[in-house]
């Protein structure tokens, strides 16, 4: 179908409000104020949520330190922070008991840090970047396409609105701009469509870079009764229920109002074909260690998100012609402290930075964009990201030797027995059925739980406390490239983990009328909280996730 298109031309396009995005844009707002003589840029910020932070789910500790950079008074400006950590624990749980670390691993250190619910920063963020003067933040908007000509970016093209199921203008059709930008700078979390676009039509970002890899974080927020736990307590956890060769772990943290964050992390690269990261975090409810705090309280809200784990050799080339890469979308995440926030503003601020010299110059080349990594390369966040370079690979052969070179490379500055040892894609991590058996001496099995709807709640329970919306009569965003492989060879091979594996019961295997005996895979992508771990998990990678329409998905807050 041919469209005709707007085309919005802009020197400057910021994809993504979450917090490296904002930095960059309060930042650069900052530094023209400052700089009167400067002729202000044009600049669109694109947030595919329906308000700044809707999307935005972390734990979350957060290291000052970038805040700190951006906002030097961001206590006095009424940041919204939950509480300052006050105590740190850090436990081994087996199925009935709970062994407490007597120190707490350095790097868990939190003292100085701050507990948070992101997505309220994320908005607070936005307010402070409009008090700075920009006005040109666009919520709603979701990106399709980076666009990409002769090896440069050169914008992004949004998504249709309007269409039907199978891709036919509804009346209310109105179709996506062509936003053409002299830099577009992708911020847009964690394994994003077009950074996903960005990595697949400009190779020379991934040379020489290991592959990401990637955890899946399911998350509730509850209120509990007065005096369970203290705002600002971190509780970290690893082992139950997970077994000993799955990287992951838990958290608990107390939050201002009596309420607390609670949730659990999966590794994507298990062996594990019934790996499911939902419900590893409702069985997470049930051990003593966590339910004597939840007990008798009430769950508030829910929600999942992937975060990127591999670490320094993982990050991709930071900048490209017309590009600029900043917080999880160019995987800027300290593995070892469980912290991204801080490295995703600092990234901003640097981004800002470069942003404003090619104000300055007029120079939206590649020389100029080059400062923005040479940025990186002489900064904290550099520093913090090699000295954790070889963290997650340490994990690779489970629990007990992670935590051996976890320690071997904490007294050698980050290189630990080796360094930068070669690893696969998460997806190639999964066994088939019969090769699990052979490895595990038995099929794999899922371990499942009756929810009781006080402590534990299945995953449509959790959707709706994610506040997710999606228009039903719009095309899939999630794409199937080959229904044959789920219907046929996955059953066979696999069991279909697409409906283990999703936090949001969007896959399900169903009866097929016209195969009797046979299952086939029917999709509700109305349930989809946007976390993309089936975009990362697929063993076949025929799951691809594209951007839905505007506005849609979670609506978190307090996550
Ligand atoms: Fe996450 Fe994919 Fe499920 Fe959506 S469909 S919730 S992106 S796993």
């Amino acid at each position: 179908m041919d469209i005709e298109r707007e085309i919005l031309e802009t020197d400057i396009l910021i994809v993504g409000a979450g917090p490296a995005g904002l930095a960059a844009a309060y930042t650069l707002a900052t530094r023209l104020a400052a700089h009167p003589d400067v002729k202000r840029p044009e600049m669109v910020i694109m947030e595919k949520g329906a308000f700044p932070g809707a999307h935005s789910l972390s734990g979350a500790v957060l290291d000052p330190r970038g805040l700190a950079e951006l906002i030097p008074d961001f206590v006095a400006k009424g940041a919204p922070l939950e509480a300052p950590v006050c105590s740190d624990s850090f436990y081994y749980l087996t199925e009935g008991g709970a062994f407490k670390f007597p120190i707490n691993p350095p790097p868990l250190n939190n003292h100085g840090n701050y507990i948070i619910s992101l997505n309220k920063v994320t908005a607070w963020l936005a307010e402070q970047v409009e008090a700075a003067g920009i006005s040109d933040l666009y919520s709603g908007m979701a990106g399709y396409d980076l666009l990409v000509e002769d090896g440069t970016v050169v914008g992004v093209q949004t998504v249709d609105m309007g269409l039907d199921k199978d891709g036919t203008p509804k009346s209310s059709f109105s179709p996506g701009s062509i936003i053409r930008a002299k830099v577009t700078v992708l911020c847009e979390g964690v394994h994003g469509s077009l950074t996903r676009h960005a990595l697949e039509k400009i190779p020379q970002l991934l040379e020489g870079r290991e592959p990401q890899s990637y955890l899946t974080g399911v998350k509730e927020v509850w209120e509990v009764p007065e005096g369970r736990i203290a705002p600002g307590a971190v509780i970290h956890t690893l082992g139950w229920p997970q077994p000993s060769y799955e990287y992951g772990g838990g958290w608990i943290y107390g939050m201002a109002n009596r309420q607390v964050s609670v949730g659990y992390c999966v590794g994507l690269d298990s062996p594990d074909p019934t790996n499911d990261p939902h419900m590893k975090f409702q069985r997470y409810k049930t051990h003593k260690v966590v339910r004597r705090i939840l007990e008798g309280g009430t769950m508030l809200h829910a929600g999942a998100k992937t975060m990127p784990v591999a670490g320094y050799y993982a990050v991709p080339k930071l900048y490209h012609s017309g590009l600029l890469l900043c917080g999880d979308s160019a995987g800027l995440l300290n593995p070892q402290r469980l912290k991204g926030i801080h490295l995703a503003i600092k990234s901003g601020i640097m981004a800002g930075e470069t942003l404003f010299e090619a104000a300055r110059t007029g120079d939206y080349s590649i020389v100029t964009l080059k400062q923005y990594s040479d940025q990186f390369e002489i900064s904290w966040a550099k520093t913090e990201m090699y000295g954790s370079r070889n963290f997650h690979a340490g994990f690779r052969g489970g629990v007990v030797p992670g935590l051996f070179h976890g320690a071997m490379q904490m007294i050698t500055g980050g290189r630990g027995l080796f360094d930068k040892r070669k690893h696969g894609r998460d997806h190639t991590y999964m066994l088939k059925k019969a090769d699990y058996a052979r490895r595990f001496g038995h099929e794999p099995k899922k371990i499942e739980i009756k929810f009781d709807n006080q402590y534990t709640y299945d995953k449509l329970t959790d959707v709706y406390k994610s506040g997710t919306k999606h228009e039903e009569h719009q095309p899939p965003h999630l794409v199937i490239a080959d229904y044959d492989i789920c219907n046929n060879r996955c059953s066979e091979e696999y069991a279909n983990p697409c409906q283990n594996f999703c936090p949001a019961s969007v896959y399900n295997m169903v009866d097929d009328a016209a195969r009797p005996g046979k299952k086939k895979l029917e999709l509700t992508p109305s349930n989809c909280v946007h976390c993309k771990t089936c975009d990362i998990a697929d063993p076949y990678q025929v799951i691809r996730w594209v951007t839905p329409q505007g506005g849609e998905g979670p609506n978190y807050t307090d996550m």
